[in-house]
């Protein structure tokens, strides 16, 4: 059993996301999607709304299970028995921190593989936080995010309190 960990924000999920997490969940045997819970660390969406859109948008993957997970990824990584750690690389401009993670993890837990999957193009792109300062200013943002998160930004960006806050 080859059980990877796609950790993340998902802070909301976008189609960018979920074509990783596709094309993840056919190389290995089971794929836990695992939103950072990060208490630090301010977020749009409080981690049970981003677990409901990952569920939602991805649940019905049968080897793709979605939890959240809070501490260093490597605890959560061994906990699991995973032999990998999935993340994706849009661009360049990804390179240098996601090197830097990579490095850093196997460091702390030398079993265990980072694998870089490259979404599809007109996904490469995509960020969640770009999506969110689309939604913000009122556009459209149902060709970059499945509707129950298109419907959350809408929601979520109704108040003139949210509109007036720059997307992290
Ligand atoms: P984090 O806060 O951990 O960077 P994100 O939810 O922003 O969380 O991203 C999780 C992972 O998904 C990262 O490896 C990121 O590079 C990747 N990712 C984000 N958007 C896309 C996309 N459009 N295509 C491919 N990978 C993406």
């Amino acid at each position: 059993m080859r059980l990877a960990i796609y950790p993340g924000s998902f802070d909301p999920v976008t189609f960018g996301h979920l074509d990783v997490i596709q094309r993840a969940s056919l190389i290995f045997d089971r794929v836990v999607v695992a939103a950072a819970v990060h208490a630090q660390k301010h977020h749009t969406f409080g981690v049970e709304e981003r677990l409901e859109f990952l569920r939602v948008s991805a649940g019905h993957i049968p080897n793709v299970e979605i939890v959240k997970f809070e501490g260093l990824l490597v605890d959560f990584a061994r906990s699991r028995g995973a032999v990998a750690v999935v993340r994706g690389l849009r661009a360049v401009s990804d390179f240098e921190f996601e090197f830097q993670m990579a490095l850093m993890n196997r460091r702390l837990f030398p079993g265990l593989e980072t694998v870089f999957f490259t979404p599809k193009e007109d996904y490469s792109y995509l960020s969640s936080r770009i999506v969110k300062e689309i939604a913000r200013l009122g556009g459209d943002v149902r060709a970059f995010v499945p509707e129950c998160a298109a419907t959350g930004l809408k929601a979520h960006f109704s108040t003139p309190e949210a509109r007036a806050q720059p997307s992290s």
